[in-house]
């Protein structure tokens, strides 16, 4: 008996994660399904600020010669109905990615089960689809991204063979493979890391909207003072999450940093990915700049970048639910936000640096009133000089961000933002990653070398703002009025000799 409701209890909590795992879609989407039924799917913009993030969709139905719009909205963390009269109360052209095998949907018809996976080929792309079977129907979905791609379809009483034939979107995780962060594969290499490496340390600081861990890599004594890295708080931005892997890789082997850091009681944080939804949300999507707003942000499309509690009501940031820079409804509304602060409060930080992409510098702050910061800027320009970037200087007061956090609400003198990279390319992976290798290799050198510096040689305990030497053209004016003095002096002292009076 016991054993049964032992088995009971797994099936039922398999069932149950296959069945809690959110879908992953965003407005803007097209998707053209043909076969025995025509579908044209679109996905609608956000009309308000979703407490508990949904996708409303119109999908126009071609059937024998009639054609008929529905619309619904369906929870991201179900994939359940929650109004309109599209005929599906579980939306079956998406379900959650990264499924095993033998995984259970309730779709309306019943239970589909997943019973193997299949390699095809859409749009030039080889896709790892998982097919999910019930009886002699099946229905083969993208495995990464839980799209459909071909199947039986349940319309109205009757099944329907369809296949998608064409959509707006591009597979942005096969197209730039390299150069792409997987969140399930950072994931399995963070854990591996801690697995690893004794002086490692890996834990969650918090969950996304959707359910993802942000995760904390600490290297380093557990209570030492922190260097904090974060990086992707804006889901298209992967590089900074590229740049941190590398330098990690390079320091958990590099036993002189390793000893200097345990010898100084200092430890790095790699904080990543700061907003796990919008980075897998970046997975699949329209590739055009115009797009990125929404893969940009969080699941309730609030730009995590102002939702911090200093300077949050400011017009820099957009009260817009739709604007690529919506601040949200309150400060630290969003769960991302609190888990960054929440972690940060309990932590004696002596610097942090938030990884950007979209422009190329770094941002060296203003002291609290605005003054400049004679250490903040002498650190900003040494990291500047260091990663050969310009470097440029914040405004006072601009917006929520958590630069703006770190230095007013934590009171760190230390708060950089890098911007990494940035390009004019139309695609906005191209704008916001870089695209070959050696260019990837070249950034990521300067960056583990510029952080191999600050956990390594600098001088924590005696920082000293070396004087400023004076530069040449300082030197050319001192030397020219001393010219013109000397001469004077001469023909002052000829023309006294000469009789004249002066
Ligand atoms: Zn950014």
């Amino acid at each position: 008996m016991r054993r049964y409701i032992l088995i009971l209890i797994i099936l039922a909590s398999i069932g149950y994660n296959a069945y809690s795992k959110p879908i992953y879609v965003r407005p803007n989407w097209i998707l053209k399904y043909t076969g025995d039924i025509k579908l044209t799917v679109y996905t609608l913009k956000p009309t308000s600020y979703p407490i508990d993030p949904k996708i409303c969709l119109e999908v126009e139905v071609e059937l024998n010669n009639s054609r008929n719009t529905y619309k619904g909205c369906y929870l991201l963390k179900t994939g359940h109905r929650i109004s309109g009269n599209l005929p599906w109360s579980v939306f079956p052209l998406i379900i959650p990615r990264y499924l095993d095998l033998n995984s259970s949907i309730e779709f309306d018809d019943g239970e589909w089960r997943s019973t193997g996976f299949e390699y095809i080929i859409f749009k030039g792309y080889g896709i790892k689809t998982i097919v999910f079977s019930r009886g002699k129907l099946y229905r083969l979905y993208d495995w990464n991204t839980g799209l459909l791609i071909k199947g039986y379809i349940s319309f109205s009483g009757k099944y329907y063979l369809i296949e998608l034939n064409d959509t707006n979107l591009e597979w942005i995780y096969i197209r730039y493979r390299n150069f792409y962060v997987d969140y399930r594969n950072l994931t399995i290499y963070l854990m591996e890391m801690n697995r690893s490496y004794t002086y490692v340390y890996l834990h969650s600081i918090g969950k996304s909207v959707l359910g993802n861990d942000i995760w904390a890599l600490e290297i380093g004594p557990r209570s030492g003072r922190s260097i904090v890295v974060s990086s992707c708080i804006h889901g298209p931005e992967m590089l900074g999450i590229k740049v941190s892997i590398y330098a990690i890789n390079r320091i958990v082997s590099n036993k002189t940093i390793i000893d200097s850091l345990k010898n100084r009681n200092i430890k790095l944080v790699f904080i990543m990915p700061l907003n796990p939804d919008g980075l897998e949300f970046s997975k699949l999507a329209p590739p055009e700049r115009e797009y990125r707003g929404y893969v940009r942000k969080n699941a309730r499309y609030v730009d995590l970048n102002r939702n911090f509690n200093f300077s949050w009501n400011t017009q820099r940031a957009s009260a817009d639910v739709n604007a690529w820079n919506y601040k949200g409804p309150s400060p630290l509304s969003e769960p991302e936000a609190v888990a960054f602060s929440s972690y940060i409060a309990g932590e004696d930080v002596i610097m942090h640096i938030d990884l950007h992409t979209g422009e190329y510098g770094v941002v060296i702050p203003p002291a609290y009133g605005g003054k400049v910061d004679k250490l903040a800027e002498y650190i900003g320009k040494k990291i500047a000089e260091m990663m050969n970037l310009p470097y440029y200087r914040g405004s006072i007061i601009s917006a929520a961000y958590l630069q703006t956090y770190m230095i007013y609400q934590k009171g760190l003198t230390l708060a950089f933002i890098i911007e990494l990279h940035t390009s004019d390319s139309p695609r906005w992976f191209e704008r916001y990653n870089v695209i070959s290798q050696s260019k990837l290799n070249d950034i990521s050198e300067k960056f583990y070398k510029m952080i191999a510096y600050f956990a390594d040689e600098f001088d924590w305990n005696n920082i000293k703002i070396p004087e400023e030497e004076p530069s040449y053209s300082r030197l050319a004016i001192v030397t020219l009025i001393a010219i013109i003095l000397a001469a004077m002096i001469v023909a002052i002292y000829r023309m006294a000799k000469q009789g004249y009076r002066v």
